[in-house]
C-alpha cells in the first residue's frame, strides 16, 4: 500500500484516478481547491478510510509528509475554464507546479506531471511524436494553457537535472469520460448534453478540424503504467488514442447513438488558434509502457452518454 498525493484530485482525471487507486488498494490523499470541478466528483468516496482531501490552491507552497509519489494534475483544462483567468491558470501552471516539486524534493517522492498534447499547438507536424517542439502562439488566448504546460514540463525537468528528482512526463490527447464536468465546455461533453436535451449541437467553424479521443479507462491504465515504469524512463510520453475524427464526425456518431434526440447542429464562430488536427504517435508508449488504447469510440461515447443519462 503506497501513500498517494493526487493533485487536482476532484477534477475528471483525477477523480477517475483515485477511485481506481483506492480500489488496488493505496491511501489516497486528493489536493484540490475546487476551481474547475465540483465536490459531487469525490462525494462518494468521503467515507473510505483510505480517502484524505485536502483543500489547498497549489499557488500557495505546502508542506505534506509520508507521500510516496505524487500525481500532479492540478490545471483547469478545458479553453472556458483555463481563459476564464489566464493569469491564475498560468500561476497554477508555474507556481503550482513548483510548489507540488518541492514536496516531491521533501519527501523524495516520485512525481508525475500531466502535460498536453496542447504543448504542440497547432501542429506542423502529423500525427505528433514526443520529439516535435510544436506552434504555439505566445500571446494567444490558449497561451496561459500551452506556456503555461510548456514551463512546467521546463520546471520538472530542471529539477530532475538539478536535483536528480525522480520524474515522469506525460502528453495527455484529448480524453473523455464519466465525471467530465457536464458543463465545462468540452466537445464531447456539450455534444453529448446537447443532443440528450434536444439543444442545438454546437460545432465552432465548419468542423473539419480533427481531434483524437481518449476513454478515461484507457488513460487512467497510461498514467499508472508511467508512474511504474523503469527508473530511468521520465518521458514526454503521448498518451491518447491515435483514432481521429473531425469534429462534424463526432457529432454524426453522437446524434446516431441517440437516435430519439431532436438536436440539430448548428455553426458557431471557430474560437481563435484553435488547432486544426491533432493525432498522437504513440509508438513511444507501446515501447517503453507496453500500453496502447483498447476503448473504441462507440463505446467509450454509449458509457459517457449513460453517466451523463443517469447524472443529468
Ligand atoms: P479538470 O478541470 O476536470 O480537473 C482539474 C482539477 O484541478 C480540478 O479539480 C480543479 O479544481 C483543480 N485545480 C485547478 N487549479 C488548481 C489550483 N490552483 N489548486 C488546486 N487545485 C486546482 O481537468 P481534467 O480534465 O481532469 O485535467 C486534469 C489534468 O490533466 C490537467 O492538468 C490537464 O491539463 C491535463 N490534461 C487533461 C486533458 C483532458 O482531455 N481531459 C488533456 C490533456 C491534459
Ligand atoms: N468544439 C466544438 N463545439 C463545442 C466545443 C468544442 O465544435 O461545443 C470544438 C473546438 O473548437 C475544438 C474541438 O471541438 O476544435 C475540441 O474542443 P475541446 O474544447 O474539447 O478541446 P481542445 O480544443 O482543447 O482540444
Amino acid at each position: 500500500m503506497k501513500k498517494i498525493l493526487i493533485t487536482g484530485g476532484a477534477g475528471f482525471i483525477g477523480s477517475n484516478l483515485c477511485r481506481y487507486l483506492l480500489a488496488k488498494g493505496h491511501k489516497v490523499l486528493c489536493l484540490d481547491n475546487f476551481f474547475s470541478s465540483k465536490k459531487s466528483s469525490i462525494s462518494g468516496l468521503l467515507d473510505d478510510p483510505h480517502f484524505e482531501f485536502i483543500s489547498h490552491d497549489i499557488i500557495e507552497p505546502i508542506s505534506l509528509s509520508g507521500v510516496d509519489c505524487i500525481y500532479h494534475l492540478a490545471c483547469p483544462a478545458s479553453p472556458p475554464n483555463y481563459q476564464k483567468d489566464p493569469i491564475y491558470t498560468f500561476r497554477t501552471s508555474v507556481w503550482g507546479t513548483y510548489n507540488i516539486l518541492q514536496v516531491a524534493r521533501e519527501n523524495q517522492a516520485r512525481v508525475l506531471l500531466a502535460s498536453t498534447s496542447e504543448i504542440y499547438g497547432d501542429p506542423f507536424q502529423h500525427p505528433q511524436t514526443e520529439t516535435y517542439w510544436g506552434n504555439v502562439n505566445p500571446i494567444g488566448p490558449r497561451s496561459c494553457y500551452d506556456e503555461g504546460k510548456r514551463a512546467s514540463e521546463t520546471l520538472f525537468m530542471a529539477h530532475y537535472n538539478m536535483h536528480s528528482l525522480d520524474i515522469k512526463i506525460v502528453r495527455i490527447f484529448n480524453t473523455y469520460g464519466p465525471y467530465m464536468g457536464r458543463d465545462d465546455g468540452r466537445v464531447v461533453s456539450n455534444f453529448i448534453n446537447q443532443a440528450l436535451n434536444n439543444q442545438d449541437i454546437t460545432i465552432y467553424g465548419d468542423g473539419t478540424q480533427t481531434r483524437s479521443f481518449q476513454y478515461i479507462d484507457d488513460l487512467v491504465n497510461g498514467l499508472v503504467k508511467m508512474m511504474n515504469s523503469e527508473d530511468d524512463f521520465v518521458g514526454p510520453v503521448n498518451l491518447g488514442n491515435p483514432g481521429e475524427y473531425t469534429v462534424a464526425q463526432l457529432a454524426e456518431f453522437i446524434l446516431k447513438l441517440l437516435p430519439e434526440s431532436k438536436s440539430k447542429v448548428v455553426y458557431k464562430d471557430l474560437p481563435i488558434n484553435d488547432p486544426k488536427k491533432r493525432k498522437p504517435d504513440i509508438s513511444l508508449a507501446k515501447a517503453k509502457l507496453d500500453w496502447k488504447p483498447v476503448i473504441e469510440l462507440e463505446r467509450g461515447l454509449t458509457q459517457t452518454i449513460d453517466y451523463f443519462r443517469i447524472t443529468q
